[in-house]
């Protein structure tokens, strides 16, 4: 079998960089085409050099000479600007897109892959939580598959694997409720961004570590899994549970319940997502069901954490909601990691960017984009 032609966005980040190990563990499977990165040009090279794509796309910084030389001697293209990661998407003749890119800009060149009718593996939450509508429907149209990263959205992916829809009561995403799950709402007031990223278990880029931080993040993957899944808001609910070893489960009319489970290690649902309906072997760290303390459960605390109602009211509400919710909580996450507002003041901006949202509610994806720009000015101008 002739290797697949791999596009990674965000081959630099956290995401990135684990799948490029699972490319590199099977070299007879995949084959690098093309990868981007935004400022880390001296990181992509080396990358580079091992992979050697026959593209890279650098996206929020100027190369310089030496650095463009580089990749000429090792004859890559290099495309630069915002625009390059929707044209990868559309142009390239790949087999299998990774989307792992931070944040909004992941949107549009999923919306182009899919509408190749391109394998999409998925890391990009943002994508389906500011246009899950539109990228799940140009998906079904064009019969692209669309593959979760995202290590619940795998969980519930493979329990359901062989289930009819009829048959599922609920979706129960896990989450380990972050770093402040037991703070006191004193100690809450006073959270530095040094504490804030630091997770308990898992090791991500600092977007997605703050999103778990404030909960923001399993309220993206609520929505997420909505439009994954087809499955409404009520029927989604999130269990917390600190240990991260159950990645999420579906519970059936039955009342049986099946559960995926692991060591938190995202390298096992890159690998899954990118080698479906395939599990290749692998050498990753195996469970140790003799060395596991125990595996604790509790409901999540929604006074604490305003980010979950406020996901839930916003896929309730659909149209360009969700992608006001995203783009406020970007700018304010981006904020607070500039130390320039407080933790707690995260959810209220995004609170008031909500609350003062005139929503389209049969947006297309200029209207979605025209409401996150309009999410992100309301952020810098209210925070
Ligand atoms: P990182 O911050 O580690 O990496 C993000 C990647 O995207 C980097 O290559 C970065 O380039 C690039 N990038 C950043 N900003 C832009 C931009 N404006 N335009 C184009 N490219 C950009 O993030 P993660 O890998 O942690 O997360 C990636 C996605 O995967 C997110 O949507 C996250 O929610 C999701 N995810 C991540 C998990 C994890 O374990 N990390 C788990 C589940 C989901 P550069 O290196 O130059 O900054
Ligand atoms: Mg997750």
């Amino acid at each position: 079998m002739k290797p697949e032609a791999v596009v990674i966005l965000g081959a630099t980040g956290s995401i990135g960089v684990n799948a490029l190990e699972v490319v590199a563990q099977h070299p007879e499977r995949f084959r690098v085409l093309a990868l981007s990165t935004h400022q880390q040009v001296d990181h992509l090279l080396r990358i580079a050099e091992i992979h050697k794509p026959a593209l890279v796309a650098i996206t929020g910084c100027t190369p310089d000479q030496e650095q463009m030389q580089a990749f000429a001697q090792l004859g890559i293209e290099v495309l630069q600007g915002s625009e390059a990661l929707v044209r990868m998407a559309q142009e390239l003749p790949y087999d299998l897109f990774v989307n792992a890119v931070v944040g909004a800009v992941g949107f549009l060149p999923t919306l182009a892959a899919v509408k190749r009718g391109k394998r999409v593996a998925l890391a990009n939450k943002e994508a389906l939580v500011i246009g899950g509508s539109l990228v799940t429907a140009v998906a079904r149209a064009a019969h692209a598959d669309i593959l979760p990263i995202d290590s619940e959205h795998s969980a519930i992916f493979q329990c359901l694997f062989g289930e009819s829809p009829d048959a599922v009561e609920e979706l129960i995403l896990t989450g380990s409720g972050g770093p402040f799950r037991t703070f006191s709402p004193e100690e809450m007031r006073q959270v530095t961004v040094e504490q804030a990223l630091r997770h308990p278990n898992w090791s991500m880029g600092k977007k997605i570590t703050i999103d778990s931080a404030t909960m923001m993040n399993k309220g993206l993957e609520i929505i997420e899994a909505h439009w994954l899944f087809a499955m409404p808001a009520e029927k989604i609910r999130v269990v917390i549970h600190p240990q991260s070893i159950i990645h999420s489960m579906v519970a059936f009319k039955d009342g049986s319940v099946k559960a995926q489970l692991g060591v938190p290690d995202m390298r096992v649902p890159i690998q899954l997502a990118m080698t479906w309906p395939q599990r290749l072997s692998s050498q990753f760290p195996r469970l140790d069901f003799t060395a596991m303390n125990n595996l604790t459960f509790s409901p999540p605390d929604d006074k604490k954490f305003p980010a979950l109602g406020m996901a839930y009211a916003a896929l309730q509400s659909g149209g360009t909601v969700p992608a006001v919710l995203n783009a406020a909580n970007e700018a304010a996450v981006h904020l607070f990691l500039q130390g320039r507002i407080q933790y707690l003041r995260i959810a209220a901006v995004i609170a008031a960017a909500l609350q003062k949202h005139v929503p389209d509610l049969h947006p297309d994806a200029e209207a979605l984009l025209d409401a996150d720009r309009w999410a992100r000015q309301f952020v810098q101008q209210n925070h």
